[in-house]
Order: structure tokens, then C-alpha cells, then sequence
């Protein structure tokens, strides 16, 4: 379809790639470079930008919901679709970060924690080659509501803060690096970054003076480290830090085990829907038992103010995403 001046875009589309490039970071790190001309209208602030990936079914294909109709189809239109399949037609789709994006080359980066081959991203990771192909759900440039400010799908909302706590796991790992990477040298405080082995301790290149903490994990439990860390953090900070902080009342963005209504146990997702308006701001994503046991330390343990803080369970042990 040519372009009119009366076209809209939605917030987020689909985009058909190609692998590109593979580049094997480390022992659990696959960087896989997604291309397509299209990409050049892939519209994103980076940070933590979320992107949903339609991962092929065994033989290859991805069922037709109407991805690709134009106009492109607003999300609930298609994603409705795609719930409805039944199971043996529905392709498993899977959330993860653009790890950095170069729309001038029609490029995006998404950087694989390999976990083994019971899940289909990681397995289609494992095995992925140049020319294979990738549907991405991501934001489009030209939308009213997207765009390369701040589009939908990004968490990180520091507002006027300077000072920081940012932890979590290794799927984290690629959100917060390219947090980092964007900060100057105005932020401090701390980060923590849990991955399964020293192999995976990644060159990352950032202005901002926190100081950062690599914790490989070896044969310890899953969140061991990251919890510890963040508690030795607390008895050094944590009084000061929830001093700072003031409680008041405002509406949360909330998804949780307790609240989430339908019998369902849905990962914690707690963001505060507004920038916090102190010099203090914690951001802290992975295993979602592990980050629902920080968010009750910070909260409930340390008294922190939950509207300084987004708590994201990014997925949960046991349980495939979407299940
Ligand atoms: C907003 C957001 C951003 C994300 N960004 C990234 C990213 O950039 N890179 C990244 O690697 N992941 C990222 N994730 C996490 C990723 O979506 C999950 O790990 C997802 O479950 C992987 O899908 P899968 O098909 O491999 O496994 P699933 O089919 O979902 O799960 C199969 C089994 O593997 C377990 N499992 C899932 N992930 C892991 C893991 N990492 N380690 C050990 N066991 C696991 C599950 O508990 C389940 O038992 C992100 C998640 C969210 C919500």
C-alpha cells in the first residue's frame, strides 16, 4: 500500500526479518542480528524496550492471524486471533529486549540467556542460523503513540533521579546494559547482575559512576546471589535511602500472583505509572519469585516507597511464558 498523508500506524506491529548475524557473547549469551529494510521505522527509545518474537512452529511456519493485513492491525485484533488458535496451531510467542537498534542499517540486536532446549526461544536461539527467519512484534516510528521518544513497551522511568538501584538476572542483563549504556555521568548508585557463570560477565561501557557487581552464580540456586547482594545492600543503604522516600497514594500499573484474578499465576509486574519525584529510583526485573521476595525486602523489610521502585517479574520458574 503507497503511503498517504491520512495513514496511521499502530503503537506496536509486526516486522518480517531475517537473522542476519549470530554472535556467540559467552557461555549462556547468543546476540542474534535481526535485518530487514523495514526496520528503519522501528521506532524506540532503547532502555528496556520490550519486543514480543513469534517463534516458528517445529516446521517451520507461523500460523496466519493476520500479522501482516494492511492497514496494519491494531494488537488486540491479531493477539485475539492467536489466543484462539488451538494449541497444536499456536506457535509459542515470547517477550524479550532490543539490546540495541540501528534503524539506518534496518537492524535490531536481541540478546539470547540461553537456559537449554525445554523452551522454544531459547532452543530456536541454540540452533539459529543466518537467513532464518523472525517475526518481531516492536514500535513503529510513525505512530502517534509510538515513536523514537518514548514508546510503549519501556519501563524505566528514572525521572528526575539520579541516584539508582538496578538489579537482576540474566535476562535482565540486556535491558540494564542498555540502560547503562545511556546514562551520564550525573547517575550513581548501584547495579547487580546475576548471571549463571563468570564466562558470562559481559564488556559494557557506561559514563554513569555506579558501581556495578557482576555475580556468577555457578552451582548456586537461581536469585541466591541477587537476593544476598541486595540485602547487604540494604543494611548499608536502605535506612537512608527509605528516608528519603515518602509514601503516598497513587494507582499502580499491577500484575500479580495475589491479583491477578483468574486462578492464573501471573509473574509480579508492579511499575509506578509516574516518575518518582525524589533523587532515588530502583529498577529490578527477572525470575519472578525472586523479584517478588526483593520487592517484599525493599517495601515491607526496608520501608522503601514502591512508587521509586518498578518490580518486574520477567518469568517465572516451572512455567513456560503465557501458560
Ligand atoms: C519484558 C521482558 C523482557 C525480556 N528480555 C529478555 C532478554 O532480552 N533476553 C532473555 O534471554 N530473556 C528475556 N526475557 C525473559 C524471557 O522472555 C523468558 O526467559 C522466556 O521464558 C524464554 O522463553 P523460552 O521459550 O526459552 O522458555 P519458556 O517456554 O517460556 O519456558 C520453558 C521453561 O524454561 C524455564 N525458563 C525460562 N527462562 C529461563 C531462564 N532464563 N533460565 C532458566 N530457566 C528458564 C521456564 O521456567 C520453564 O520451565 C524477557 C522477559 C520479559 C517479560
Amino acid at each position: 500500500m503507497t503511503e498517504t498523508a491520512t495513514q496511521t500506524y499502530p503503537a506496536t506491529r509486526a516486522y518480517r526479518t531475517h537473522v542476519a548475524r549470530v554472535r556467540r557473547l559467552s557461555e549462556h549469551f547468543v546476540r542474534i542480528t535481526f535485518a530487514d529494510e523495514d526496520l528503519q521505522h522501528f521506532g524506540t527509545g532503547g532502555l528496556d524496550q520490550r519486543i514480543k518474537l513469534m517463534i516458528p512452529r517445529a516446521d517451520g511456519t507461523l500460523p496466519d492471524v493476520g500479522l501482516f493485513e494492511e492497514p496494519a492491525p491494531p494488537m488486540m485484533q491479531w493477539y485475539t486471533r492467536w489466543r484462539e488458535l488451538p494449541d497444536e496451531e499456536r506457535n509459542a510467542m515470547r517477550t524479550y529486549t532490543v539490546r540495541a537498534v540501528r534503524p539506518e542499517a534496518g537492524e535490531i540486536d536481541v540478546d539470547f540467556a540461553l537456559h537449554g532446549a525445554d523452551g522454544p526461544a531459547s532452543a530456536w536461539a541454540m540452533g539459529a542460523g543466518v537467513g532464518n527467519e523472525m517475526v518481531i512484534i516492536g514500535p513503529d516510528e510513525r505512530s502517534e503513540t509510538g515513536g523514537r521518544g518514548r514508546s510503549g513497551g519501556i519501563e524505566w522511568n528514572p525521572g528526575e533521579a539520579t541516584t539508582l538501584l538496578l538489579a537482576g538476572d540474566e535476562t535482565a542483563a540486556p535491558a540494564i546494559c542498555a540502560i547503562l549504556e545511556s546514562l551520564d555521568e550525573r547517575y550513581t548508585g548501584h547495579v547487580f547482575i546475576e548471571v549463571p557463570s563468570a564466562d558470562d560477565i559481559l564488556p559494557l561501557q557506561t559514563r554513569a559512576a555506579v558501581q556495578l557487581n557482576w555475580l556468577a552464580r555457578g552451582e548456586r540456586e537461581h536469585g541466591e546471589m541477587l537476593t544476598k547482594a541486595i540485602q547487604a545492600w540494604g543494611r548499608e543503604h536502605g535506612a537512608e535511602v527509605a528516608g528519603g522516600t515518602q509514601n503516598g497514594s497513587i494507582a499502580y500499573v499491577v500484575r500479580s500472583d495475589e491479583e491477578s484474578g483468574d486462578g492464573a499465576e501471573a509473574p509480579l509486574w508492579e511499575v509506578p505509572p509516574e516518575s518518582p519525584h525524589g533523587h532515588w529510583y530502583a529498577w529490578l526485573a527477572g525470575e519472578a519469585g525472586t523479584i517478588t521476595g526483593l520487592r517484599r525486602y525493599l517495601v515491607k523489610g526496608l520501608g522503601i516507597d514502591k512508587k521509586c521502585v518498578s518490580f518486574m517479574g520477567y518469568w517465572k520458574m516451572g512455567r513456560a511464558e503465557g501458560s
